[in-house]
């Protein structure tokens, strides 16, 4: 494994079998794996870019979450799926009223 941190791939040439990264240098593959993550769909209505309005994915998301929740008595989470579930069940330990939408 060649480690290439702080690098992103910004071009796939397919029919060179190439990825171009950032600097403008090229990695040559046999196979490619796109294993790039995924980001939480943003809202794009009325609103959405509020202060108190927070998006999850990484640390300093969780962190300026945590930060708000300091100071919330209710919280609305939008997706009740496995993350948004878990911080609702987070929201609550802290005594915070919690609708799931
Ligand atoms: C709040 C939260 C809590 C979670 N809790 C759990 C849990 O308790 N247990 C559990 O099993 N899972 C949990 N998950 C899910 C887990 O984090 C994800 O399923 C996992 O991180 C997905 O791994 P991944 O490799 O697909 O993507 P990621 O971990 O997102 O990695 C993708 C990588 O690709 C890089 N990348 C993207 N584009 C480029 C590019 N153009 N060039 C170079 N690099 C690029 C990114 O910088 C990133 O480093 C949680 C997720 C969230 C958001």
């Amino acid at each position: 494994i060649q480690w290439m941190p702080a690098t992103r791939a910004v071009h796939i040439d397919r029919e060179r079998k190439q990825v171009e990264l950032h600097d403008g240098s090229r990695v040559a593959y046999d196979h490619l794996a796109l294993s790039t993550g995924a980001r939480p769909r943003m809202l794009d209505c009325p609103g959405a870019s509020l202060d108190a309005v927070h998006y999850l994915r990484d640390l300093g998301d969780a962190r300026r979450l945590a930060a708000h929740a300091q100071t919330a008595r209710r919280a609305v989470v939008i997706g009740g799926g496995y993350i948004g579930l878990e911080a609702a069940a987070s929201l609550r330990l802290k005594g915070i009223d919690v609708t799931v939408v």
